[in-house]
């Protein structure tokens, strides 16, 4: 495949969402034509020597798009023979790609991008760094979107949303369902509607918390878990005992109580909502495809890349308008009808199989760093 140099600040050891994204995309790739650029980090020495691609890294903390850094990649570029330099993000340290006299190419995400394509000056240097490049990853449809509303014109992106570890997340058999509720404190019939993300308000946890209340009128039993830490935690804490809502926030759980309580889920709900007129939206929600995995159904709320991860009818529900009442209906009617509530769960475990497992994303990027180089869009 096309050799190349990836250039970014974020790359393990550090842990993150882009990190991650990274991290499982290019460990699959043929390692020989691998060279990566990226910053120091506790225990980056062993973490590196561990690959079998060549990782290389700077002395300073992050990559500043001054001359120097262009100079550095050049020189790594011809050293390691390259045919396409690779960068993230695409602001700030997309801004060498021009003056590299180099193929390249940016990866785009999401949120980096929204900001810039409302404000002019900085719409400008993103535009510059967008039209001078071989190719722009995406990392969803949000993330092109944006890209085009700063550049006016449609962007000949290729979409690489994140995946998920269809190993980890599985569907689980009624016996573990049992213990695993049994485990982290759940009555085992009651229905129950968990949801994980980090407490901020764009993920629209009073949203849920309201909706549960409603909810509780006809579901008596009703029990709802969110998971995840966060600045609200308190606010949401205490909203829920306000409104008479059986809902519990346990805080972040452990990697495996993570698993286990998407696993013995009905329904996953993150009623996600767009803030500060589209500055802030949900860049894609990896949470959905990880109830998705384990063949959960999800209700989410439009904004952002959420209805690239839940399709409408078919894996779970989109609310346009994500109030407590629409989300209370929505929760609501998926709970009282447990066939559909199977057949949603499978069809959304059947997806991510077929779209969102690493292997099949790590040929896509494969194929679209190749095409980059020999037909370059535009
Ligand atoms: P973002 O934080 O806005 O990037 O939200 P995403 O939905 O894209 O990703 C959040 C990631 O953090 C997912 O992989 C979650 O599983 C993970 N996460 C959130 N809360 C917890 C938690 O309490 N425990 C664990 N183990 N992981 C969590």
């Amino acid at each position: 495949m096309t050799r190349h140099l990836l250039v970014t600040n974020d790359f393990p050891p550090k842990v993150g969402g882009i990190q991650n994204y990274l991290w499982e995309l290019w460990r699959r790739l043929p390692p020989q034509d691998v060279v990566v650029h990226t910053t120091p980090y506790e225990g980056a020495d062993a973490f590196d020597a561990a690959q079998p691609f060549t990782v290389t890294r700077s002395r300073e903390p992050w990559l500043l798009p001054g001359p120097h850094l262009v100079r550095r990649v050049r020189r790594l570029a011809r050293s390691h023979a390259v045919d396409l330099v690779v960068i993230d993000p695409a602001l700030p340290a997309g801004l060498i790609g021009p003056r590299l006299d180099l193929p390249y190419a940016v990866i785009v995400h999401g949120a980096e991008v929204a900001v810039p394509a409302r404000l002019p000056g900085a719409r400008r240097l993103l535009r510059r760094v967008l039209d001078g490049a071989v190719g722009v990853v995406a990392a969803g449809g949000y993330a092109a979107r944006e890209c085009e509303r700063a550049l006016g014109h449609p962007l000949p992106a290729f979409l690489i949303p994140p995946g998920v570890d269809i190993d980890r997340f599985k569907h689980q058999t009624s016996a573990e369902r049992i213990e695993a509720r049994r485990r982290l404190g759940l009555q085992i019939g009651a229905p129950t509607v968990v949801s994980v993300s980090r407490l901020v308000p764009r993920k629209g946890m009073d949203t849920l918390i309201r909706s549960a209340a409603l909810l509780a009128g006809v579901h008596e039993d009703l029990q709802v878990v969110i998971a995840g830490r966060g600045r609200d935690r308190r606010r949401l804490t205490r909203l829920a005992a306000r409104v008479g809502a059986p809902v519990r926030l346990p805080g972040r759980l452990s990697d495996g109580d993570l698993v286990s309580l998407y696993g013995c889920a009905d329904v996953f709900a993150m009623l996600c909502r767009t803030r500060w007129r589209g500055l802030e939206q949900e860049g894609f929600g990896i949470v959905f495809l990880e109830a998705a995995a384990a063949g959960v159904p999800q209700v989410a709320g439009r904004s952002g890349g959420a209805h690239e991860a839940v399709v409408d009818g078919e894996t779970g529900v989109v609310l346009d308008e994500a109030t407590p009442r629409s989300a209370a209906a929505a929760i609501g009617a998926l709970l009282d009808d447990p066939d559909r509530l199977k057949e949603i769960g499978d069809a959304a475990r059947r997806r991510v199989e077929a779209d969102f497992s690493y292997d099949v994303l790590a040929s896509q990027l494969r194929g679209a760093l190749d095409a980059m180089v020999k037909q370059p869009p535009g």
